[in-house]
């Protein structure tokens, strides 16, 4: 979450903006596949065919997303020791559904994005998800702001928008970057295809609010 300065959020008592992380800030999608092709091939490497790396590096994968966080401290060392133990066994299927929150911090560590943001909120450390207005809730409170007062952004309706709109939030903002069609039934405020038009949305504002 960060501070809007901008004249027009102002003007209309907005003074937060709530990010989404994954897809809407950093191109987690794209990252995954990236990081997918370079695991593929150091097995491929060690002699494996192109389709059997490929097999388990996207097991691999599911089963990062899917694990829950570790007992033991998650410093370098610890997460190192995390991921051997991800590619060690297998993983039994009984995985919560919600992912861990490590892979979530690791995220925001790595980007920097923390010191652009008052307050960071994993959902995984507060057992609720979005697009329950309670993760919203979580945020409003350590910022000290309503949600009548912020902007939410996010890549996807049915959580970042329909969770903004289940919270109370002011005004929502999808990152539609593959052109998909909204659903009648949660319809965002502003559709933007690109992360860096949000100020767009900003000199927009008096037509959505002012009607
Ligand atoms: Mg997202």
């Amino acid at each position: 979450m960060s501070e809007c300065g901008s004249r027009e959020c102002a003007a209309h008592g907005i003074t937060t903006i709530l990010f989404d992380l994954d897809n809407t800030l950093i191109t987690t999608r794209e990252a995954d596949v990236a990081a997918c092709e370079k695991v593929a091939s150091w097995l491929e490497n060690q002699g494996m065919t192109t389709e059997k790396s490929w097999a388990i590096t996207k097991k691999y994968l599911q089963k990062f997303l899917e694990a829950p966080a570790p007992d033991y401290p998650t410093d370098q060392e610890g997460l190192d020791t995390w991921r051997r133990n991800l590619w060690k066994f297998a993983l039994p299927a009984n995985y919560q559904h919600l992912g861990t929150s490590v892979a979530q911090w690791e995220k925001v560590r790595e980007t920097g994005c923390q010191k652009y943001c008052s307050s960071i909120v994993i959902s995984q450390d507060h057992n609720v998800e979005k697009p329950d207005k309670a993760l919203f809730d979580v945020a409003c409170t350590q910022l000290q702001v309503k949600p009548r007062e912020c902007i939410m952004v996010g890549d996807k309706i049915e959580t970042d928008i329909k969770g903004g709109k289940n919270a109370g939030i002011k005004i929502t903002v999808w990152l539609n970057t593959r052109d998909k069609i909204a659903p009648n039934n949660t319809q965002p405020d502003f559709t933007i295809q690109n992360i860096l038009d949000l100020p767009t949305v900003f000199r927009r504002l008096p037509l959505v609010l002012e009607g």
